[in-house]
């Protein structure tokens, strides 16, 4: 059986691409991805996505944009894909074992968590070193918990984290942050929380331990090193895009996001539209991903009309 449309990733952008596909009679398979839902499923409160007047969880978000996208006859795949045969259509996808066929592909397989890259940051993951503070913030009730970041992203995990923590400390390479004026107001405003500023982490204490204990932090102005107790580590320094299947074959930018025509969702490859975080590193919000996905199976759509 050969798809007329194929969406990778189940995120805000994949779950709206297949609603759209769904009602205009497509039958699309969505391939969710290892992150079913994608990065709303470990995120806490979303007030801004409309319609939500009091707000939603991101989880409770997700399960109902897929909810609505079934019961328009999408169909659902779990899995990771790990080949794509782009060089004639209908495309392959292989999907651990299996081959499936699409006259038209989405992507939508959004964007990753970024990490500081130390060994020791690598060995202690999940023993105290984690990026989701929705996901883990139980688990550090009345300790003490470092942030590492300046964006929206460390102040939401910041102030999350201290309905948990004794006192959370966010450490930033700069003396200004990059999160928007009412996120930071409300991090600064917060008695639990405090920051370190101009400095760097440069190892996560303590790996003989097998947990962490502490950071060791660099002053970059000052170049002073100095050490801080400490039971958790949660990363908030941004996303790279989930695009290493298409490298070579999509038109990527110099970070690595699909390039696609300018208000379209057309990629390079005929056939082939990206929606969400993985063509767009400057929005990146759930509601813009939605709407990119919206726009990917309407080009979608007509791109099958015109064949
Ligand atoms: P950002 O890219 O906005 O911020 C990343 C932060 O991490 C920056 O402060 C950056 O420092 C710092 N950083 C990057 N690399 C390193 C490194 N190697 N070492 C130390 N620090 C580093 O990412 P976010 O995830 O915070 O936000 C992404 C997008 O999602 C934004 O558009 C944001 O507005 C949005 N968002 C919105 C939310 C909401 O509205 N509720 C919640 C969360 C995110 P520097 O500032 O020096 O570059």
């Amino acid at each position: 059986m050969v798809y007329k449309v194929i969406i990778l990733g189940s995120g805000a952008a994949g779950c709206t691409a297949a609603l759209y596909a769904a009602r205009a009679n497509l039958k699309p398979l969505m391939i969710e991805g290892t992150q079913p839902g994608g990065q709303l499923t470990i995120t806490s409160d979303v007030e801004n996505y409309p319609g939500f007047p009091k707000g939603i969880q991101g989880p409770e978000l997700m399960e109902k944009m897929k909810e609505q996208c079934v019961r328009f006859g999408t169909e659902v795949l779990q899995g990771d894909v790990t080949k794509i045969d782009f060089s004639k259509r209908p495309f392959t996808i292989s999907l651990d074992e299996k081959k499936y066929q699409a006259e038209t592909l989405i992507v939508t397989t959004g964007a990753s968590a970024m990490w500081l890259g130390l060994e020791s940051e690598k060995k202690l993951m999940g023993k105290g070193v984690t990026a989701c503070a929705t996901c883990d913030a139980f688990f550090f009730k009345g300790q003490d918990v470092f942030v590492v970041g300046g964006g929206d992203t460390a102040m939401e995990e910041a102030t999350f984290l201290t309905k948990f923590a004794r006192h959370v400390t966010v450490v930033h390479r700069r003396d200004t942050l990059r999160a928007s004026k009412i996120m930071q107001k409300k991090a600064m405003e917060n008695p639990k929380i405090s920051f370190i500023w101009d400095s760097e982490i440069i190892e996560v204490l303590d790996v003989k331990q097998d947990k962490v204990t502490g950071v060791k932090i660099r002053n970059l102005k000052t170049n002073q090193v100095t050490e801080k107790k400490c039971d958790g580590l949660f990363m908030a320094i941004g996303h790279r895009p989930n695009t290493a299947l298409f490298r070579g074959v999509l038109d990527l930018d110099e970070k690595g996001y699909i390039v696609t025509k300018p208000k379209s969702t057309v990629t390079n490859v005929p056939g082939v539209f990206a929606a969400g975080d993985v063509q767009d590193h400057y929005y990146r919000q759930a509601v813009t991903a939605a709407g990119t996905g919206c726009m990917a199976a309407i080009d979608a759509e007509r791109f099958l009309h015109n064949q």
